[in-house]
Parts: C-alpha cells; structure tokens; sequence
C-alpha cells in the first residue's frame, strides 16, 4: 500500500499497526552497537508527502487503530511538523486509539514541556526509549549520546506529559568484564523513573559495524556467552525496584529466554524460570532461530 524507504524498523510490539515514515534515519546515528539506519542520512520528510500517504491508507484501511511513526526519532521533527501529521491522522481514522513512535535523549533537549504536552494531546501517547545501558561507562563506550542522568530527564518529563514510555536495555552490551556495571547502572537508572514497560534485548553486532563497535569500547570486548547473558537477566529483575509497577518483557527475537510480567508482582516468578533455564530445565531458544 506504501512505498517505504528501506530498511524499516518497529519494535515488536507494532506488528499490527500503520508504519508511516514521518522522518527517514536517525538523526543520531553514531550508537556504535546500532547498524539500523548507517545507510540513511537523517530527514524529515516533505509534510504534503506524509499527509497524502495518511490519505491513501484512510480509503484502504480506514479502521486503523494504531499508527506507529519512523524512522529512528519521529519525535526530531519540528513540533508543528508532528502536530499536522497527528491531526490528519485523528481526522482520517475515526477509531485511531494509539499513536507511537521511538524517542531519542536529544529529542527532548529540543522539545519544550509544551511542546511535548501538545504531540501527546493531539495523539503519540508511547514512546520507545533505548536505554541500552544505565551505566555512565557502558554509555560512554558505547557512544550513546546521553548520559544516565539525561536518559533520565527525558522520561520523566516523557511520563510529565501524559505519555507512555516503553525503554530497552541491551543484554551483553558491557562484555563479559563490564557485566555487573551494566546492569547495576541500568537498575539504578530503571529504579528512578517510572516507566510503563521494560523489556531486554541480546546484543547483536552486524558485521559492518564490529571493527567500530571493539575499537570504540577501548578495551578488548569479550563477548557474553548464553549463560552469562542468563546471569544479567537474573541481576536485573532481581534488582528492580521501580516508582511503578513496570511490564518486563524478554520477548524481543534476539531474546535466547523469552519471559513476561509485571515487576515488581511478578519477580518470584521470572526469576524461578531464570534458575531453570541456568539448570538446564528449560530449553533456550537455538542461537539460528534468534534475530538481530
Ligand atoms: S540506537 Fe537509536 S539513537 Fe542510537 S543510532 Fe540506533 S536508532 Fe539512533
């Protein structure tokens, strides 16, 4: 029905809604673990474009109740840019009930709380929110941008707004020296902010950026084999202690244990299925079937 300019990314949880491109890239696009847009310059596109795709879908699929907007931060656009597309979309889907898109740290430098509480009356109520790491050392290695304390504006002022926010933390992104780092950074970070949804990918380095990925770390990267991912998982869920109840995910496809619930309700639970996969007891997902 679209023409979509690929690669084209969602997160899982998007599979049954409207993908429209509203930006094209990341206009980040240094993140040395992250290969999704290398081959795309950072653009906003022409608003008349997006408008007349809103257009077409409406005569196709005019029952649309999710829309999520790409590529990498939607959000970037300029916040009248977003508020046409959000008000074309509410006028062209009567029965519209959610519209998503990812979300960046500087996203929200660039944004005032006006701004944000206007992109969320007229419509985007969720973002997705890369943690990756809460370390301060694993951001800096990893050249994320942003550091805990950033990450951690960004949300607050995410959920100040009204809005949902659904972050991801990047198994095996410190190695195996960095591990216990990582994920106490990562905790602590979680601990503080209240998000609505958690979920963990596996790390998975394209070869076209593994020579930056090690040379950027600087410091010989030993990878996490499965057990030792196994481990962060544990240390993690063992040690969330959000604001707010927070729905954990590991379902992601790179995931070798897929898991779900509500932390802290459900911590006994998850770890209990932790343990018996670290026994043995309960099969991981075969390295060929996972995808990065
Ligand atoms: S992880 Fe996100 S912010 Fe970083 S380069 Fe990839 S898309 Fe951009």
């Amino acid at each position: 029905m679209l023409l979509y300019d690929e690669p084209l990314w969602r997160p899982p949880s998007e599979g049954n809604s409207i993908i429209l491109q509203v930006t094209l890239g990341c206009s980040f696009n240094r993140c040395s673990f992250c290969s999704m847009y290398r081959t795309k310059r950072f653009s906003v596109r022409p608003l008349a474009d997006v408008l007349s795709e809103i257009e077409v879908v409406a005569v196709a699929a005019p029952h649309v109740r999710r829309v999520f907007l790409a590529d990498g931060d939607a959000l970037g656009a300029e916040t009248d840019h977003l508020l046409a597309v959000l008000e074309h979309l509410a006028t062209h889907f009567p029965q519209l009930q959610r519209v998503s898109s990812y979300a960046l740290p500087v996203n929200f430098l660039n944004k005032t709380d006006a701004d944000l509480g206007r992109v969320r009356a007229a419509g985007l109520k969720l973002l997705y929110y890369g943690i990756e790491s809460g370390s301060r050392d694993i951001q800096r290695r990893i050249t994320k941008g942003a550091t805990p304390e950033v990450m951690i504006e960004g949300i607050r002022r995410a959920r100040a707004a009204d809005m949902k926010v659904s972050a991801t933390v990047v198994l095996g992104l410190g190695g195996q020296r960095r591990s216990e780092d990582h994920i106490d950074g990562t905790i602590d970070l979680v601990n503080q902010v209240p998000l609505n949804f958690l979920s963990t990918l596996q790390l998975g380095l394209d070869p076209s950026i593994r020579d930056e990925f090690h040379h950027k770390f600087r410091e010989p990267f030993i990878p996490q084999d499965d057990r030792g991912l196994l481990l962060e998982l544990r240390r993690l869920v063992a040690g969330i202690s959000p604001p707010r109840p927070v729905i954990f995910r590991s379902n992601h496809a790179s995931n070798a244990l897929p898991l779900g619930g509500t932390l802290p309700k459900d911590r006994d639970r998850i770890l209990a299925m932790i343990d018996a996969a670290l026994g043995g007891e309960v099969p991981l997902v075969p390295p060929r079937f996972r995808a990065y």
